[in-house]
C-alpha cells in the first residue's frame, strides 16, 4: 500500500511509519515539527525509525500543500497521527488545538475524499470519555462532556471522521489510544518525564494524592492495533479503544519507576490538575474481536523496558 502517515516525526507516528515500511508499504510522512517539544528529539525519532520514508515538512492546516500531496501520493491510506497533544498545554492555548486537530483533520479528511483515498485512520483518545463513570469505558457510552479542550478537539475530530464517511462513503476507523508509551515518548509525559527528573534526583510534581488510575498502553500494543485497524474492512466508519485494560495509580507509577532506575524519587505533593481525568481504563473486547488486537506488554515489563530505553538512548 502506500500510506501517507502525519506526524510521522512524533512518538507514535515514528513507530508507526517503521511498523508500516517494514511491512512492504510505501510510506510518505507529512510533519511540521513544531516546538511542542525539541526539533532534535523528532529529528531523532525520523533518523532511527523513518529510513525509508519520503519526510515531507509541512501543516496539516496548510490545504495546498495537503491536497496536492494526496493528489500526487495516489495513496491508499491515510493514517492521520499528527495533533496538539497534551491535556494541561490544551487549557492553556485552546486555539492551537483547535487549529491543528479539528481545522487539520477536516483539511486531511476534504483531501482524503477528493483523492479517492480508501481509508482513513484517525487517532484519538481516551480523554473523550470525560467524566464518565462507567469502568471500563466502552466504546458506546454516551460522551456528554469533556473535560478539556484538547479532549473537545479529539471528539470534534471523530465526528468530523463520521460525517465524512456517512456524507461520501470514506472508509474510516477512529481509535482511542489510551496513554501511550515507549521509547521516544513525549518528553512532557509522566513516564518520561518522571523518570529524567528522578535520574537527576530533582523532585517531581506529583498532582493529587496520587490515586489517580490510568491505563497505560505500550507502543508495542498500540501499533499492533493500528495495524489491524489498517486492514479493517466490515464496516465504513467504527470506534475501537487500544489499551492495556489494566489501571495502575500514579504512586504505582512511581514506585515502579522507582525500581527500575535503582533510585528513590523526591515528590512535589500539588493540587489536582483540572482538565486531568481520574481514571482511565479501556474496555478492550471490541477491538480484540474485529482487529485482532492483543496487547502484550503489561506495565510490569514496559516500565524496565522503557527505563532501558532512556538509560541508554543518545538524549542523555
Ligand atoms: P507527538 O507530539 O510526539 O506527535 C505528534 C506529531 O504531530 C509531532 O511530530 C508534531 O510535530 C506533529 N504535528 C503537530 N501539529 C502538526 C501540524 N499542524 N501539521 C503537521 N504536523 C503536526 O505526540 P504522540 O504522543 O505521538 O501522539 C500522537 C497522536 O496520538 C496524537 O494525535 C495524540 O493526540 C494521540 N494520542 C496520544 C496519546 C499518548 O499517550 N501519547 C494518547 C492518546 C492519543
Amino acid at each position: 500500500m502506500r500510506i501517507l502517515v502525519t506526524g510521522g516525526a512524533g512518538f507514535i507516528g515514528s513507530h508507526l511509519t517503521r511498523r508500516c515500511l517494514d511491512s512492504g508499504h510505501a510510506v510518505s510522512v507529512l510533519d511540521n515539527f513544531n516546538d511542542f517539544y525539541a526539533r532534535s528529539l523528532k529529528e531523532a525519532n525520523v533518523a532511527e525509525r523513518c529510513q525509508g520514508a519520503e519526510v515531507v515538512e509541512g501543516d496539516i492546516c496548510d490545504a495546498e500543500l495537503v491536497n496536492r500531496l494526496v493528489r500526487d501520493g495516489k495513496f491508499d491510506a491515510i493514517i492521520h497521527i499528527a495533533a496538539r497533544a497534551g491535556v494541561r498545554p490544551s487549557v492553556e492555548n485552546p486555539r492551537a488545538y483547535i487549529e491543528t486537530n479539528i481545522v487539520g483533520t477536516q483539511t486531511l479528511l476534504e483531501a482524503a475524499h477528493r483523492g479517492g483515498v480508501g481509508k482513513f485512520l484517525f487517532a484519538s483518545s481516551s480523554s473523550v470519555y470525560g467524566l464518565a463513570r462507567t469502568v471500563p469505558f466502552s466504546e458506546d457510552l454516551p460522551l456528554p462532556q469533556t473535560l478539556s479542550p484538547y479532549a473537545a478537539t479529539k471528539l470534534a475530530g471523530e465526528h468530523l471522521c463520521g460525517n465524512f464517511s456517512h456524507l461520501y462513503g470514506l472508509p474510516v476507523v477512529c481509535l482511542r489510544f489510551f496513554t501511550v508509551y515507549g521509547p521516544g515518548q513525549r518528553p512532557d509525559l509522566a513516564i518520561h518525564k518522571f523518570t529524567n527528573l528522578i535520574q537527576q534526583g530533582l523532585p517531581i510534581p506529583q498532582y493529587g494524592d496520587g490515586s489517580t488510575r490510568r491505563d497505560y498502553t505500550y507502543v508495542d500494543d498500540i501499533i499492533q492495533g493500528v495495524m489491524g485497524a489498517l486492514d479493517y474492512q466490515d464496516t465504513p466508519f467504527e470506534i475501537f479503544n487500544l489499551g492495556e485494560s489494566e489501571t495502575t495509580t500514579l504512586t504505582e507509577l512511581i514506585v515502579a519507576l522507582e525500581t527500575a532506575l535503582g533510585k528513590k524519587a523526591v515528590i512535589e505533593r500539588l493540587p489536582e490538575q483540572m482538565g486531568d481525568m481520574p481514571l482511565t481504563c479501556a474496555d478492550i473486547r471490541k477491538a480484540r474481536r474485529l482487529l485482532g488486537y492483543n496487547p502484550q506488554v503489561p506495565i510490569s515489563e514496559g516500565i524496565p523496558k522503557f527505563v532501558h530505553w532512556y538509560l541508554t538512548s543518545r538524549s542523555l
